[in-house]
């Protein structure tokens, strides 16, 4: 199919404005409409209930349980794996690893591959899909209501090695920490979809073409998913590792109610000074889920020195940052977003 729309002007990464984005990427979801994945055709498929979820109580919080070296760990592990730009081998060698990490968590993986057009070409992508294993029926027939995502390719460049260790591994360490804390309350995590999207980031900049492959194809996917069983819920980490953390909610496609739910959380978990609101409309990855209708909050760091360049390497990062976003997170996803 060929897919074909006007591009939209440069600029720079996380910090444009997306308002003439919206009407660009709408042209580019309409025109590059896929067929609807295997299994997911019938509407009239009964959705496998799931164990009945307990009151939340603060004594049993789930983000009490966070480890911020577990996590530094992992951020670790995902930065040594070098630059893994799509289509890269080094990629390739991190999708092996995450999955891996994911299953050793009692998660089930799938991945969702697709090719595209970039301005390098034809790439291959894959985002990585994960279910939590234990539970009733099949993870992948059961009506989850919210979507937990990350990107976790880096920008490609020639010039120098970019590692991404905040812009991708920090957000791919929290959401593993999510995985691995989840599975001690099935019930929970059975509610849960996580999602690593794969080409978020601009071969040159941001059009139509370029950027936010992996949500543009899940959002176009999700689409055609039966509505019983289409995450309705949407959290996206980007940027929630440097010591210096201020995570800003962006205003675009984004929901305000969950924005003060999310504060709300932060405050919960005696965060509060390190999450804030922003005015500023961002383009990442929650944008085409928005836009295809999922209600989503963003978790990102817009104010990271070091953003796209060599020095974004894992001694930017906090394990007491990562704790912090891990523990909004879970405590928000438990106490507000799955009720
Ligand atoms: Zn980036």
């Amino acid at each position: 199919m060929t897919c074909s729309s006007r591009p939209a002007p440069a600029g720079p990464h996380h910090l444009r404005r997306a308002g003439s984005l919206a009407l660009a990427l709408t042209l580019g979801l309409a025109a590059c409409r896929p067929a609807p994945p295997h299994g997911t055709t019938s509407t009239t498929a009964i959705a496998t209930p799931l164990d009945p979820l307990p009151a939340y109580t603060e004594a049993g919080s789930l983000h009490q349980q966070v480890s911020g070296e577990t996590i530094l760990a992992w951020a670790e592990a995902v930065t040594a794996m070098g630059a893994r730009p799509a289509g890269s081998e080094a990629l390739e060698r991190t999708r092996q690893y995450l999955e891996k990490e994911l299953q050793n968590l009692g998660w089930v993986t799938q991945r969702q591959a697709f090719e595209d057009t970039t301005p390098r070409g034809r790439i291959p992508f894959v985002n990585l899909r994960a279910r939590f294993a234990a539970g009733p029926g099949d993870p992948w027939l059961r009506p989850v209501p919210v979507l937990i995502a990350s990107h976790y390719d880096t920008k490609f460049y020639t010039d120098f090695v970019f590692v991404g260790a905040n812009d991708g591994a920090s957000g791919n360490a929290v959401q593993l920490e999510i995985a691995r804390v989840m599975a001690s309350s099935p019930a929970v995590a059975q509610r849960i979809e996580l999602v690593f999207f794969d080409g978020e980031e601009a071969s040159v900049s941001y059009t139509p073409l370029d950027g936010l492959h992996g949500s543009r194809h899940y959002a176009r996917a999700w689409r055609e998913w039966p509505r019983d069983r289409r995450p309705r819920r949407g959290l996206l980490l980007d940027m929630v590792g440097e010591k210096d953390l201020k995570i800003e909610m962006p205003a675009n496609q984004s929901s305000d109610a969950l924005r003060q739910l999310a504060l709300r959380a932060a405050a919960d978990a005696g965060h509060r000074r390190s999450f804030g609101l922003s005015n500023q409309e961002i383009l990442d990855d929650h944008v085409p889920l928005g836009m295809a209708g999922l209600e989503m909050v963003n978790f990102i760091d817009l104010n990271y020195r070091v953003w796209h360049t060599a020095d974004d390497t894992a001694d930017q990062l906090s394990a007491e940052s990562l704790a912090i976003s891990a523990r909004v997170a879970l405590l928000f996803t438990e106490k507000y977003l799955l009720r």
